[in-house]
This record gives structure tokens, C-alpha cells and sequence, in this order.
């Protein structure tokens, strides 16, 4: 184990995760010195706070782009730019850099609970918590980790016991850790997101395929993905436990160690003991919430997970039973006139936006916002049938309007040249104009919010009040 007494350890940013790391590593004795790009009011209050306790706090973008003298580890925030001249700087001094997720591996005890691991570019959160849902279900002490629920340090430092967790780990997250070692781990998908940051599609999926490597009980990865390179692919190069098993989750007719559907059943043929290629029921598929496809996927994945740690059928069905979504995914607002209204403000990609178009039949979709560099060609071509048509508002609508303009020149379009909060009243408005009986007015923006909005949250409830305005 590593000795943090006595260390001198730098803390590469403040908020969620340095502040808690600063406090976890000065509580063990460490000699800590904090560093921070920003000095705005929240920055001054969290670095007033720390250097209460004794702990050096530095602000500003030239100290956060010296390394402080005698650094002998780096611990940082995981949204930090790996091109920052900091981190040059300490691989230049031969400096070891961890991530927080490196730093809560690391802190562990002796006979801490097990990690059963969750990454991929859409549907981290969900997954996490119908896995501990299903975990729960089982009888077990546990808790949904990482974005939502409890934070890292909190699961592996604070009071509570727990016999196994459920976490989430971002491609950010596992860039920056080397040494953790999960019970078993899940790839749900991978789409081109964050690439500014990874540089190139293969070093993100290689941050990804992290996840994977020392895993001692099962890879579970998706079977259905046709994209290169596949969540399979990362499971093959993973050097892993000798005796870990590749399990696939598929929507179709699972084969030999893959979890998949049979007549609207979810059925695992892969932790099934008794007879050889038998297989188990788990659930229903409408025993899912909701029940579309890529939600299935990530249903699939939970249970694998969860049967990897030994979980019995029961429990599964159960878990996924009591799960209910986290708001502003896939939420259902209203019916009003024979249309449902709702709310997938979280996708905030074009992947994920795909997802959400490929779960209804008619569509009035309102879309735009920050594109982050992304084209919106396959997705507005994947869903050009299911459109009724489409509201746009936001920065960087014109991209999508075109790329209708060039797959689904027959599907109304109404522009909002508009960015401020109200638009989305005016939006809803007019998806309401468009739509017909039995259609879905489908919030799916398929960019982020800031442009608008302070995030997705509040797009979301920007959205749901206008649809509640619409009703009243
Ligand atoms: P994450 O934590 O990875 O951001 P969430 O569970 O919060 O994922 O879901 C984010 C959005 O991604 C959802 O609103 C939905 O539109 C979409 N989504 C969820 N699961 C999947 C999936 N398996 N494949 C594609 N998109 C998905």
C-alpha cells in the first residue's frame, strides 16, 4: 500500500472531487498543496475552507501550470486537459499522476467490497442504478456510485459498510488510473464523444477499455455493436484474471455466455451452472422502465453484472422492477390531446439522441443547443421516417437544419431563431402545432445546453413547465 504520510502531494483542481481529496490525503497526513486554473468567488470560499485546515492552496493559471516544489504525486481532477503543461511537468519530474478514481482505488482497506464497474458513452448512470437496484434486491449492502449517489471517497472512506459497489466511471476517470482491479466491469457502448479532450477516437476507446484490465470475474461487453473498434475488441486486448469470462448482452437470441431477449424475455446463458447450454429467465422486457430498446441494452448489462456476483434470477427481476429513471431521461411529462410529451433532455449527444428516436413510432422532435463538433448526418438519416417534424432551437441549429435539408427535405421544419430561455415555450407551442394524434413530442436535443441553459437539468424543467402551460 502506499504511505501518504509525510508526502508532498499536489491536488490538481478544486470542486467535487479536489476538494474531498485535498481533505482525504492532509487527514493522512500529507503535506498538500492545492492548484487551481480559477480564482472566481466559489473557487476563493472552497480555497478559504481548505487553507483553514493547513492546507496550501495556489490560484490562477500560472500556478496552476507550475508544479509545486518537491511534488512527489499528482492527484487530479479528472476533467483536467492531459495536454495541460502541469502534467508535462510532472512526467518530466518522474512524478506519478492519479486520477480521483486512482486515489479512492488506492485508499481501500483491507477487505473493502468489490467494484462491479460500469463505463460507456451513454448510459453509465442508468445502468449503475438498476445494477444497485438489483444488488439491493439481492439482500446485499450497497450503493449506486459515482455521478449520481455517493461519491468515490465517500463509498471507500465514510462510515457506512457495504459488501459491494456499483460505480461509474468516465472515460476521464479511467484515462487517469492504472492500478484498479474490478470484480467484474461493463463497456456499454462506444460513440465518438469527448475526442477534443482523448485526441482520437482509439485513445478514447483505449481510456475505456481500462476498465477491463485485471477484472477477475467476468468482461461484459455489447454484442450488437458493429462500430470498430467493438467493446469486444477492448475485452481481447484487456490482459485480465486467468479465468475471466467474455459475456455479451445482445437484444437478440443470446449465444453460449451472453445475456440477450427470447419472446420479450431477458435470458442469461451465460452464469448458468447446472446443464450445459441451458438457459435462465430473468425478467420480462416490460419489466424495464422504459422499455426501449437501448434501455433494455443497459438492463441486460446490469444483470450480467449482477450475475457475474453470483445474483439469483429473482433478484434481478426485482431490482429491475423497483427501478425507477432519474428525471430528464426518457421522463414522460404529459398527454395532452392524445400526444405524450417527453422529456430526454439528458441526451446530450447525438448517440444518445439516436436512442431515444428509435423508441417511438411518430415523431415531433425538438432539437439543438452547443453541438460540441459533432454532425448530425447519421442520426437525422437513421430517423428521417419516425419525423413528423422537427423544432429547432439553440446555437447551432443551422447544422442540423441542414443535414434535414439533406436527408428529410420532405419533414416541416420550424426554426427558432431564438436562444434566450423562453424559446422553449414558443418550441413546445409549436410542437404542438405539428403534431398528431398518437405522436410523441420528443425532447431530444442531441447537443448540450449551455447555450440556453445553465445545464440539462433545467432544459428539462424548462421544457416539462411549458408542456404543463400547454395542458393548463
Ligand atoms: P450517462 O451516465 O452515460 O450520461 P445516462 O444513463 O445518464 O448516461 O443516459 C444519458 C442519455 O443517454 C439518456 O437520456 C438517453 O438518451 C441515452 N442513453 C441511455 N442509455 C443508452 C444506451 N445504452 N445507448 C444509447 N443511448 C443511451
Amino acid at each position: 500500500p502506499y504511505r501518504f504520510r509525510g508526502r508532498h502531494i499536489t491536488v490538481a483542481g478544486l470542486g467535487v472531487s479536489g476538494v474531498p481529496a485535498a481533505r482525504a490525503l492532509h487527514g493522512l497526513g500529507a503535506h498538500v498543496t492545492v492548484v487551481n486554473d480559477g480564482d472566481d468567488d466559489r473557487a476563493r470560499t472552497q480555497a478559504a475552507e481548505l487553507e483553514r485546515l493547513g492546507i496550501t492552496v495556489r490560484l490562477g493559471e500560472q500556478a496552476a501550470s507550475t508544479l509545486p516544489e518537491g511534488t512527489e504525486l499528482v492527484v487530479t481532477a479528472p476533467g483536467w486537459n492531459p495536454g495541460k503543461p502541469l502534467f508535462a511537468a510532472a512526467a518530466q519530474a518522474g512524478v506519478p499522476i492519479w486520477g480521483d478514481v486512482e486515489l479512492a482505488w488506492r485508499l481501500r482497506g483491507p477487505g473493502a467490497p468489490p467494484w462491479l464497474a460500469v463505463t460507456g458513452t451513454n448510459g453509465k448512470t442508468t445502468t449503475v442504478r438498476m445494477l444497485a437496484s438489483i444488488l439491493e434486491a439481492a439482500g446485499l449492502r450497497t450503493a449506486a456510485v459515482g455521478n449520481i449517489g455517493v461519491s468515490l471517497l465517500d463509498a471507500v472512506l465514510g462510515d457506512e459498510q457495504y459488501d459491494v459497489l456499483a460505480v461509474e466511471l468516465s472515460s476521464y476517470q479511467l484515462h487517469w488510473s492504472s492500478s484498479l482491479r474490478a470484480h467484474s466491469a461493463a463497456v456499454l457502448n462506444l460513440a465518438p464523444d469527448h475526442l477534443d479532450w482523448h485526441g482520437s477516437m482509439e485513445a478514447y476507446a483505449a481510456d475505456k477499455g481500462r476498465v477491463y484490465e485485471g477484472n477477475r470475474i467476468a468482461c461484459v461487453y455489447n454484442a450488437d455493436a458493429t462500430d470498430k473498434p467493438s467493446t469486444e475488441d477492448l475485452v481481447r486486448e484487456a490482459d485480465v484474471e486467468e479465468g475471466c469470462r467474455a459475456v455479451g448482452f445482445t437484444l437478440g437470441t443470446p449465444g453460449p455466455s451472453q445475456v440477450g431477449v427470447v419472446d420479450g424475455i431477458l435470458v442469461d446463458r451465460a452464469f448458468v451452472e447446472d446443464r450445459q447450454g441451458s438457459a435462465q429467465e430473468l425478467a420480462e422486457v416490460t419489466d424495464v422502465d422504459p422499455p426501449a430498446p437501448h434501455n433494455i441494452a443497459n438492463a441486460l448489462a446490469a444483470a450480467a453484472l449482477a450475475r457475474a456476483y453470483g445474483v439469483p434470477a429473482a433478484a434481478v427481476r426485482d431490482g429491475l422492477r423497483a427501478f425507477t429513471p432519474d428525471a430528464h431521461r426518457i421522463a414522460h411529462v404529459a398527454d395532452v390531446d392524445e400526444v405524450a410529451y417527453v422529456d430526454d433532455s439528458k441526451a446530450t449527444n447525438t448517440h444518445a439522441a439516436q436512442a431515444s428516436l428509435a423508441a417511438y413510432e411518430s415523431i415531433v422532435w425538438i432539437a439543438g443547443g452547443l453541438a460540441k463538433g459533432a454532425t448530425f448526418d447519421e442520426l437525422v438519416a437513421s430517423s428521417a421516417k419516425r419525423l413528423r417534424g422537427v423544432v429547432l432551437i439553440g446555437a447551432d441549429r443551422a447544422l442540423i437544419r441542414e443535414a434535414l435539408a439533406r436527408h428529410a427535405p420532405e419533414v416541416p421544419v420550424v426554426d427558432l431563431d431564438r436562444t434566450d430561455t423562453g424559446a422553449m415555450l414558443q418550441a413546445v407551442q409549436e410542437a404542438k402545432r405539428l403534431a398528431r394524434p398518437g405522436d410523441t413530442v420528443l425532447l431530444a436535443p442531441a447537443c448540450a445546453s449551455m447555450d440556453m441553459f445553465a445545464n440539462y437539468n433545467r432544459r428539462g424543467e424548462a421544457f416539462a413547465q411549458a408542456v404543463r402551460e400547454l395542458g393548463a
